[in-house]
């Protein structure tokens, strides 16, 4: 953590990644874990199923919809919200204020409903937006990746309209044209000094 210490004091400590469906934010979190272990990026839980390949406690908590409203009603969520339409994601408080207590910085990866909140709880966190290189990119990679149904990439791009009309929310836009680049702008959004890595 010698590189974190080392930045300035006043450097945010939790940074909240949003963007539209398929612009690859997944693809940049997961760039970030593997290459800044520094960063504690937060596990979320779903009521969604998971998707080949997906792990347990590593991708997101699977839960059923009865162990996710224990969670609301016991107060366990930082945030939480029903995405598309259809399942419900929220984030765990107690990991993350677990982390900030160790000074360790957290990225969370969330929809722009989760993003209001964690402002309205969190002032100081800071609110990234990644945005594709262009909207035909991203209906590209939305249809490329193929793990949606057609009436299921429909409703995620009516979700994906509305979340890039409130990109001016935040406080960074970063363009998702290099996974490198953008995982390297959104660390230094968190007060990471590249030249001490
Ligand atoms: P997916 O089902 O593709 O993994 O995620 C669908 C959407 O849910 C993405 O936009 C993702 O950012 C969002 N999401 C994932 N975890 C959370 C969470 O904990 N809270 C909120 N509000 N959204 C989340």
């Amino acid at each position: 953590l010698d590189q974190w210490e080392k930045s300035s004091p006043d450097s945010p400590r939790v940074v909240v990644l949003a963007g539209p469906t398929a612009v690859g934010k997944g693809t940049v979190s997961q760039y970030i874990r593997d290459n800044y272990p520094q960063v504690h990026i937060s596990v979320s839980a779903t009521t969604r199923k998971p998707r080949p390949g997906e792990v347990e406690g590593k991708d997101y908590y699977f839960v059923d919809d009865s162990e996710f409203d224990r969670l609301i009603a016991e107060d366990e969520l930082l945030e939480h919200a029903t995405v598309h339409n259809s399942y419900r994601y929220g984030t765990p408080r107690g990991p993350i204020l677990e982390r900030l207590s160790e000074q360790q910085p957290v990225l969370l990866e969330i929809d722009l409903q989760g993003a209001r909140q964690v402002k309205e709880q969190m002032p100081e966190a800071r609110m990234v937006f990644l945005l594709p290189p262009s909207w035909e990119e991203l209906v590209n990679r939305l249809v490329g990746r193929g793990t949606e149904s057609p009436e299921e990439q429909e409703r995620r791009l009516q979700t994906a309209k509305v979340e890039l009309a409130a990109q001016d929310e935040f406080d960074a836009r970063v363009v998702n044209d290099s996974v490198p680049q953008a995982a390297q702008q959104i660390v230094r959004l968190m007060g990471f000094r590249e030249d001490l890595r």
